[in-house]
């Protein structure tokens, strides 16, 4: 007999994956042009014109042998100090290589993390609406996720992440800016968050971690968001180039084990092997050194800024009620009736792909990514119209 939990999670695609599919099929049928697909966070402005130049130095000047060879498991060290130092400019904190994980994206940054903590049975807190895939690697590494539900602004709920604290909790995930809200945690939240767990460890005796997913970092529009682990010692970095060098397909990315938590050596050794235990060995070579140059620069994101601007102005215009983004590039839009998948199916027949927000552990709502062309958000927004008519919200 197969192991029959993952038949099922290879026979039945997330939603965003069905979504994205059915988006394909429709394209061919009835031309590109014809069809608004906002289902995948797939960035559509090129890498910068530095990692190109960049990646045609390292080729022409490295010695070939070494360039396409393994690095060290956890990744070239030259790479993990680079980035380091990078990160103790930015935040002030006092990472070494040794604190650095090189990975495969923010995929298998999550992956190993959880891995890393978890012992069958403890528990994953993490807030609604969260990133679907949370619960899929949780429950592979042997845990349970327990989804809270977030306050109306879609911040996480403080209160909530109180009462849920227990002996069985391990870990608690977030991820800001945020898949799908578009909502940034400031240092407030982050802060109380901090509090909270500091609080309750401080009493119990309990030791627990927090993951802190983070590849949406860069991509903000009004300020820097804050990183977590400048507020919490017991902190976990995950992070990846994917969005904010628009290199999602080369699957690079990082863990860094915050130095200031007590048993450092211990969790970053088993972050290594967790890595080692999953196969996840060094990351891709020739990206790694790639962005020990020029992983501090970002795509230029000022589409994205855009197309929030034009779609969250046109749709609450028609009547939808939506919830500005502050970061990531999606826009959540509520249902106009209970069930955000009947909305999505309704918006489908305007040949709007959009995702509903069950999959993303609440009700009522539908993402919108818009990492698109502008010119997809000026033609969608007739459709948009249209759907808000059958809707007669104005
Ligand atoms: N975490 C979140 C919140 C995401 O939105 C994504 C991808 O969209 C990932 C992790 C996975 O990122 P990567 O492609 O770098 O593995």
């Amino acid at each position: 007999m197969l192991n029959e939990r993952n038949v099922r999670l290879g026979q039945v695609r997330s939603a965003i994956r069905e979504l994205f599919e059915y988006g394909k099929k429709r394209k061919a049928e009835i031309g590109e042009e014809n069809v608004y697909d906002f289902s995948l966070g797939n960035p559509s402005v090129p890498a910068p014109e530095e990692v190109k130049r960049a990646l045609i130095d390292i080729i022409e000047n490295s010695d070939p042998v070494a360039l396409h060879g393994y690095t060290s498991a956890q990744g070239d060290y030259g790479v993990r100090d680079s980035i380091a130092k990078g990160l103790n400019a930015r935040y002030s904190l006092s990472l070494d290589a040794d604190c650095l994980y090189m990975t495969c994206g923010a995929a298998a940054s999550v992956c190993i993390s959880l891995n890393a903590l978890i012992n069958n049975g403890d528990e994953v807190i993490t807030f609604a609406p969260f990133f679907p895939e949370y619960r899929v690697f949780a429950e592979n590494a042997g845990g349970k996720l327990v989804a809270l539900p977030c306050g109306e602004d879609f911040k996480p709920n403080v209160s909530a992440l109180k009462g849920a604290l227990n002996g069985r909790t391990k870990a608690v995930i977030i991820n800001s800016p945020n898949n799908p809200s578009g909502v940034v945690y400031g240092e407030g939240v982050l802060r109380e968050i901090a509090n909270t767990l500091n609080e309750y460890c401080a009493a119990s005796g309990g030791e627990i971690y927090l993951i802190s997913d983070e590849p949406y970092r860069e991509l903000t529009y009004a300020g820097e968001s804050p990183s977590a682990m400048s507020f919490y010692a017991r902190t976990l970095m995950c992070y990846s180039y994917s969005k904010s060098l628009s290199l999602p397909g080369e699957r690079i990315g990082y863990i860094a084990v915050n130095p200031a938590m007590e048993n450092r050596e211990k969790v970053y050794a088993a972050v290594c092997g967790a890595g080692r235990a999953l196969g996840y060995v060094c990351a891709p070579s020739l990206f790694q050194k790639l962005v020990a140059r020029v992983g501090d620069m970002t795509a230029d994101f000022s589409v994205y800024e855009r197309n929030r601007d034009m779609l969250y102005e046109g749709l609450k215009n028609l009547g939808f009620e939506v919830i500005k983004p502050e970061g990531a590039f999606y826009l959540f839009v509520k249902s106009p009736e209970p069930s955000a998948e009947k909305f999505a199916l309704r918006a489908r027949e305007q040949e709007i792909l959009i995702v509903p927000s069950d999959s993303f552990g609440v009700e009522r709502y539908a993402r919108i990514s818009y990492c698109v062309s502008t010119q997809t958000i000026e033609r969608s927004m007739p459709a948009f119209a249209r759907l808000a008519e059958s809707y007669k919200l104005r």
